[in-house]
């Protein structure tokens, strides 16, 4: 690879200044703050998804002082419905870390980059590069497909040799001019172009020297995880609702599943429930298992903290709370509040 590296970055740049995407959001007006919390949004998350979000986010948060200052429930607010929001509480906690240790920037250097929580090799990368426009390498999602599709890279990358072995080409693959761009290219072929299960080799700037292509199937690589059979759990979910419109709700412990999020209390499927209407229950879907979650809806002022004995507080319908929740919470507070308001 090194000896046509250089080859390989020129036919990869070419190809960007025809195609690659130049007028995301956060390639406008360019910060390293602005980079980073796409970045990070942009982990698990199409960009289509991310855009209005990182909008949203950046009218709020203009700044990493802003970010730092906030109240982690409006972060989490301004997250609802994005998933994975252990990447918002990092990158609240991360913010209050670059004021403190970096007077408020994030700093220029992989190593002190990499030590703030959420922030990993490929972020640090691409936060420099793309932020700073220093020459750093990337290894995202896409990125690693492009090459090991190009390279017949063998091997889970999830193991740690054989991510040793996809870092060491990335680098390899990294030109000395010009990096920020071949690393948006990259990304944009693997989002564009070289995607997860037909990868589109007639429009490839890269296939007269992919031997992925050349193999016959290169949607063999990147090498899958084995997949384990996803677990199903159950939950019962209480929209208690009061007199005045109101619902319980509580807010979940800071680490672990929707840590910081407020939820509605839940109840084991089998345990005893208060009298109430059964919505029709509904699937959520993780990353690592299914909840089957079954509203009930129960009516009465005296239900609060009658199934656990963690703190709540009666939130408004109408309008909804500035609070940070989940997807499907989010959906049942919007049915809760069509039913209000129709009463
Ligand atoms: S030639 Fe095909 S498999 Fe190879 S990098 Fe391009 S799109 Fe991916």
């Amino acid at each position: 690879m090194t000896s046509s590296s250089n080859d390989f970055a020129d036919r990869v740049l070419t190809w960007f200044d025809r195609h690659g995407r130049k007028d995301l959001p956060w390639q406008l007006a360019v910060t390293p703050y602005r980079v980073w919390v796409s970045e990070i949004m942009l982990q698990q998350t199409q960009v289509a998804t991310v855009i209005p979000y990182f909008e949203r986010f950046m009218a709020s948060f203009p700044t990493l002082a802003d970010l730092a200052e906030a109240a982690l429930d409006d972060v989490l607010h301004h997250w609802t419905g994005l998933g994975y929001y252990a990447r918002a509480r990092n990158l609240h906690k991360a913010a209050q870390l670059a004021v403190d240790r970096h007077g408020g920037e994030l700093p220029a250097d992989l190593d002190a980059l990499s030590a703030l929580p959420g922030i990993g090799r490929s972020t640090a990368g691409a936060i420099l590069s793309l932020g700073m426009g220093q020459r750093a390498a990337i290894l995202d999602g896409n990125v690693k497909r492009v090459l090991a599709r190009h390279e017949a890279l063998a091997g889970d990358p999830a193991q740690a040799d054989v991510l040793r072995r996809f870092w060491q080409v990335a680098e390899d693959c990294t030109p000395q001019a010009r990096a920020p761009n071949y690393n948006q290219a990259m990304m944009d072929l693997g989002a564009m172009i070289c995607t997860r299960t037909r990868p589109a080799c007639a429009l490839c700037p890269l296939a007269d020297s992919c031997r992925g292509r050349a193999e016959g199937n290169p949607a063999l690589y990147p090498q899958k995880k084995r997949k384990a059979a996803v677990p199903e759990r159950s939950t019962r979910m209480l929209l208690q609702l009061n007199e005045h419109g109101q619902v319980w709700m509580q807010q979940r412990p800071p680490a672990g599943l929707w840590g910081g999020l407020w939820t509605f209390p839940e109840l084991a499927l089998d345990a005893e429930a208060p009298h109430g209407q059964d919505w029709p229950a509904f699937v959520h879907v993780f990353s690592h298992f299914r909840l089957h979650i079954h509203p009930l809806l129960v009516r009465g002022h005296d239900q609060a903290g009658a199934v656990n004995e963690a703190p709540g507080q009666w939130v408004t319908l109408a309008p909804l709370p500035a609070l940070g929740v989940p997807a499907p919470v989010q959906q049942l507070l919007q049915r809760l509040q069509a039913l209000v308001e129709n009463e």
